[in-house]
Parts: structure tokens; C-alpha cells; sequence
């Protein structure tokens, strides 16, 4: 017999992201989505590790830190629980339905979040070539939860899963169908839960139903994609078989003619794995101009710098191109959503990349496009054919939401 009584209302989910040498976690309350508790553990293994955690309603009544050193994610985990339960609001408490684990790649499998068995486990783990960096990442996790409460169910929400509904002329690339199909390379698309957020919120800000309303989202942080979302379903999305292609980011190169890669392989002697550090870590943004920091990307344009002012009109104009791209995709535009760290804070970005597209019914209101606010709001002016609007994205909540949607007791109690 599980040693964990059931309640009556086990209304709370814990939200899991899992990677390399990190592990975010978020407690929430799913009868209104609100925050019970918040945390990072960083450097993972390393010397000094850090671990953040914020509690609002917590017995410290906010942040608490600890930096010694936290050698696996199993520690790591044992180390959020012990902080979780110094709030009252400890793993052991049956007020827990279940808990979410953020995983990076479903391949072709999972369009949907799962409750994980030892089938699941066995299905991500068969991924790992597909996304080398990730999935092993997210598989600790989620084995180290189970084994922490192996009687609470465990869901895995996976960033592909709202991609699976591309059609197959999106989803495929134009090459040897037998070569492709042997090695599972297609478009596959990534951060699926904030787009799928996003898309439903932005459905939402028009007071209509997400069947109704054609989105492009525009999700724009250190890792940038687009997505072409027709009443609910995403019809195709930028990034591919891995995140590295579509739009400029960062760190990574975004669209880049293939045979750049023979160029270096075969002219600059450079090996296979380096130009995928330089591809991943070494270009976009910091490539092009040294920063990746839009914020200070800004601050240096402002002050004359050529480089600057360069690699933020390479970032713009690729991005107008999939903004064109995606409303030939559609047809029609209801509205164009920009969210994440830069498309939620950088103002002169959005005025950029909406400028002279006047004819796809585009535009931005000054006024409305400056306003600071954690909310969703609309920044083009009256009247215009396709609103623009600013819609903050949050996965933990969309990955909580889906898994209380697959486990909770009263699955209608949710925001
Ligand atoms: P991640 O992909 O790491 O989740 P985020 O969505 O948090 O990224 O976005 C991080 C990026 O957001 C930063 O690299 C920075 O370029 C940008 N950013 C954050 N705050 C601001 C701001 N106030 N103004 C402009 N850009 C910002």
C-alpha cells in the first residue's frame, strides 16, 4: 500500500525541467494556477553548486539560497523536496496529484503528454540520438522522481507534441525519403508548449475560441522560433530536426545553406563537432556581434556600434521573412503573438519587425507597443486588420495544466 494517504483534493502539480547541470522546479495550485513555490539548481556536479528557492507563501516568506555542492540530480532533487517541505509543501504531501516533467523531444510518438512507464522511459531513451543534449537530461529527472514517490504518477509533456499535427508536406524535408526515413530526419519543431500557451492565450486577448483564429507566434528568448498556428493546430514551425534552424537566436545560426558545413568541413579542416559548437553556441547573436543580450545589444546601437546595429538588422530581417512566409502559410492572419524574454520586453524589436509590412495589415501602435506589463495586450492600433499583441508565455504553467488535465481528480478545477 502506497504510505502516502490520498486526499480528497490532491490539487497540486510539480513541474519539472530537468537539464545538463539544472533543474528548475515550480508548485503549483491548479484550482487557480497560482505559484506555491518557485527554484533553480544550478552547476550540478560541479564544485559549488547554487540552489534558489522562492516561496511566496513559505515559512521564510521568500528566497532562500544554499551553495554547497550538490554532486547528482538525485541529490539535487532530495534537495528541492528538503526545501519544498521546510514550506509545508513537501512531496510526501497528498495534496500532490502528480508531477510534470518538461522533455524536450517525443519524436514522432508522443503528440500528446503521458503518464511515464517503463514503456515511456524506454521510448525517450530511444530519442537520444535525435536530441543528444536533452533527453538523457530530462530521463534523470524523471527516474529520479520515480524513485523519490514511485506511487505519484509522473507525466511527460513533451516540446514537440503540439508540432505533431504539421502536415506532411511542413514536416518533411526534400530529401532521399528512404535515407530520411532510415534515420527518423524531419521537422519536428520545439518549444511546443509555449507555442501551444501562447497560441490559446492569444485566442483568448480576440475574446474567441482558439478554433476560430489563425496565429503566428512568435517565441523569441535565447532559443527563438516561430509557428503557424490555424484554429488550434500548428501547421509548420521554424525550427527542425533539431532547434537549431529558422530564426537567428543567441547563440545559434538559425537557416544556413547546408553545404556551409561541407565548406568547413572540407576547406577550414574544422571536425564535425566543432562546427556544431560553432553552429549551436558560436553564431547567431554573439557571433554576428559578441552579445547575445538584446538589452545590451540595444545599449551598444544606441552608442554607434556598426556590429550591433548590423547583427540586430540580420535578426529583423529574418525574422520579417518568416513572418511573410507564415502568412502565405495561413492565408489569413488574426493576429501575430511575440513572446519570451525578447519578444516580451524588446519594444524596438516588435517596431522592427512589423515595419513596412503595412500590406499583410500589419502595424504597431507607439504608445501601446511601450507599455510595460506582465499581462497580454494588444499593441496595434484600432481597427487594424491583424492585431499584434504582446502574449507572456508560461510553460510551467501549460506543462502543470497538461498534466493535471491527464491525472488530477477534478480536472475541471483548472484555469
Ligand atoms: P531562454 O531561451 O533562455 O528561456 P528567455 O525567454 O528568458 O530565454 O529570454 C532571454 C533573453 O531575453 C535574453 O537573452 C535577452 O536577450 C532578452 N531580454 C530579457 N529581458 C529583456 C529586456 N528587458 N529587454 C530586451 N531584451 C530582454
Amino acid at each position: 500500500m502506497s504510505p502516502y494517504p490520498k486526499a480528497e483534493h490532491a490539487t497540486r502539480v510539480l513541474v519539472l525541467n530537468s537539464g545538463s547541470s539544472s533543474l528548475k522546479y515550480q508548485l503549483l495550485d491548479m484550482r487557480d494556477g497560482s505559484r506555491l513555490a518557485a527554484g533553480l539548481v544550478e552547476r550540478i556536479g560541479e564544485k559549488t553548486s547554487r540552489l534558489v528557492h522562492t516561496a511566496p507563501t513559505g515559512a521564510d516568506e521568500g528566497r532562500r539560497e544554499r551553495t554547497d555542492r550538490i554532486a547528482d540530480h538525485a541529490k539535487a532533487l532530495e534537495a528541492v523536496a528538503d526545501e519544498l517541505a521546510h514550506d509545508e509543501l513537501g512531496l510526501d504531501s497528498p495534496e500532490l496529484a502528480a508531477i510534470g516533467h518538461r522533455v524536450v523531444h517525443g519524436g514522432l510518438k508522443f503528440s500528446e503528454p503521458v503518464v511515464v512507464d517503463d514503456g515511456v522511459l524506454a521510448e525517450i531513451e530511444r530519442l537520444v540520438p535525435v536530441a543528444p543534449l536533452h533527453n538523457p537530461a530530462n530521463l534523470i529527472g524523471i527516474r529520479t522522481a520515480r524513485a523519490l514517490r514511485p506511487d505519484l504518477p509522473q507525466v511527460a509533456v513533451f516540446d514537440t507534441a503540439f508540432h505533431r499535427t504539421m502536415p506532411e508536406h511542413a514536416a518533411r524535408y526534400a530529401i532521399d525519403t528512404a535515407t530520411a526515413d532510415a534515420h527518423r530526419i524531419r521537422r519536428y519543431g520545439f518549444h511546443g508548449t509555449s507555442h501551444a500557451y501562447v497560441s490559446r492565450r492569444t485566442a483568448e486577448l480576440l475574446g474567441k475560441d482558439p478554433s476560430e483564429v489563425n496565429v503566428i507566434v512568435l517565441h523569441l528568448g535565447n532559443g527563438a522560433s516561430a509557428s503557424a498556428v490555424a484554429g488550434g493546430r500548428c501547421v509548420d514551425t521554424s525550427m527542425g530536426l533539431t532547434p537549431l534552424e529558422g530564426l537567428v537566436m543567441g547563440t545559434r545560426s538559425g537557416d544556413i545553406d547546408p553545404a556551409v558545413t561541407f565548406h568547413l568541413r572540407r576547406v577550414a579542416g574544422m571536425s564535425v563537432d566543432e562546427i556544431d559548437e560553432l553552429l549551436n553556441k558560436k553564431s547567431g547573436l554573439v557571433g554576428l556581434c559578441g552579445d547575445n543580450d538584446m538589452r545590451e545589444i540595444r545599449r551598444r546601437i544606441d552608442a554607434g556600434d556598426e556590429r550591433a546595429r548590423l547583427a540586430f538588422s540580420i535578426y529583423i530581417h529574418r525574422l520579417k521573412k518568416y513572418i511573410g512566409a507564415y502568412s502565405a502559410v495561413l492565408g489569413r492572419v488574426d493576429a501575430v503573438a511575440f513572446t519570451a524574454g525578447v519578444g516580451e520586453n524588446a519594444a524596438e524589436v516588435r517596431e522592427a519587425a512589423v515595419a513596412g509590412l503595412e500590406v499583410f495589415g500589419l502595424a504597431v501602435d507607439a504608445q501601446r507597443n511601450a507599455v510595460r506589463s506582465g499581462e497580454p495586450r494588444i499593441i496595434s492600433p484600432d481597427g487594424a486588420r491583424t492585431v499584434v499583441a504582446v502574449v507572456p508565455t508560461d510553460e510551467e504553467l501549460e506543462i502543470a495544466r497538461q498534466t493535471f488535465a491527464l491525472v488530477g481528480e477534478d480536472r475541471t478545477a483548472i484555469v
